[in-house]
């Protein structure tokens, strides 16, 4: 057994009850419970895998970009105040910045409407060796914008594709566009962050109440929770449509800012211990060029 190996089994056993099972037709009130902190007792007990993830985070990182073969793309989906920016901030801190870009998607401008909707996420993508993550991501095309179907008028998809099997049909589109991602090296992490409806109240009212919040509090957000039922029945058939072989999805309890936070850094470790990316190894010439180089700067030392 090579270090970390018991480490990261333990990741693994976090993470194994998150994953969607490609074909499970999942109801998110009743199938995930977003309290669940899978049998740790709280943030003490949590503190030392996190921290041994952010560990192992940073090293396999750092082969990723050695070896610069593959992508990781970290999805991240959410209702509002279930910790987006908090998580990223978190497993941010493990990586090196150098290889890494962060996307935040907001409502699409005007350019990006005159174009398909994959586009801009397209243009996202994280290069060989680095790994972008999406703060929010292409789902949004089968949420938000299900959820609200002004935004699709806004689309400017000709009438008769606008059919009520666009929501199929998008299902399909980003399975075909994520397997084509995977099957050139881009290995994908899809996470929904899963709160309750209460913790969100709560978050709202702490927002409103701590002024250190204030700036963060959005009456807008307020609003949107009257479509709470509707994005449960978005999120419950796009889950059900999309966890792949090749991209599975994986649901996060949100309840817990601790847990949360541990098991999306669990996911990105797990992924990379997967890629398995190794430092290149010189070839005859390389070799013969970094002695060359060796001697030279021996020689200087006079
Ligand atoms: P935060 O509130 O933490 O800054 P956020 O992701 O909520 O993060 P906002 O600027 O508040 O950022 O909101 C972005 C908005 O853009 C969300 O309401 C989201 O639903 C919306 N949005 C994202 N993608 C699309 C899309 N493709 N079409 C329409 N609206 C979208
Ligand atoms: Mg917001």
């Amino acid at each position: 057994m090579g270090d970390g190996d018991e480490e990261r089994e333990a990741l693994r056993r976090i993470i194994r009850p998150l994953r969607v099972r490609p074909g499970r037709k999942v109801w998110v009130p009743d199938d995930f419970d977003p309290r669940d902190t899978g049998g740790l007792s709280g943030r003490e007990e949590a503190e030392p895998h996190l921290q041994q993830g952010l560990e192992l985070l940073a090293r396999y990182q750092d082969r990723l970009s050695a070896q610069a073969t593959h992508g990781v793309l970290l999805v991240l989906q959410a209702l509002d105040a279930a910790g987006k920016d908090g998580t990223i901030k978190h497993v941010m801190s493990g990586l090196n910045p150098s290889f890494v870009r962060v996307s935040s998607f907001k409502v699409p401008s005007t350019e990006e409407l005159m174009h398909t909707y994959l586009w801009r996420y397209s243009n996202r993508l994280p290069d060989r060796g680095c790994i972008g993550i999406f703060n929010r991501s292409h789902y949004e095309e089968v949420l938000v914008v299900r959820v609200h179907p002004e935004l699709l008028q806004r689309q400017r998809l000709p009438v008769d594709l606008m059919g009520p099997d666009i929501w199929e049909r998008r299902f399909r589109e980003i399975n075909d566009w994520e397997r084509h991602l995977t099957d050139n090296g881009i290995r994908l992490v899809k996470v929904f962050l899963n709160i309750s409806r209460e913790e969100q109240r709560r978050r709202f009212l702490e927002r409103i109440d701590d002024p250190r919040k204030n700036w963060k509090f959005s009456a807008a957000d307020v609003r949107e929770r009257r479509w709470w039922d509707d994005y449960m029945r978005a999120y419950s058939d796009a889950l059900s449509h999309t966890s792949t072989r090749w991209g599975p999805w994986h649901v996060v309890p949100a309840d817990h800012k601790w847990f949360t936070r541990l098991c999306v850094a669990a996911l990105m470790v797990d992924a990379l211990v997967d890629i398995d990316p190794q430092y290149p190894q010189p070839s005859e010439e390389e070799r013969r060029a970094l002695a060359e180089a060796r001697a030279e700067l021996e020689a200087e030392a006079g």
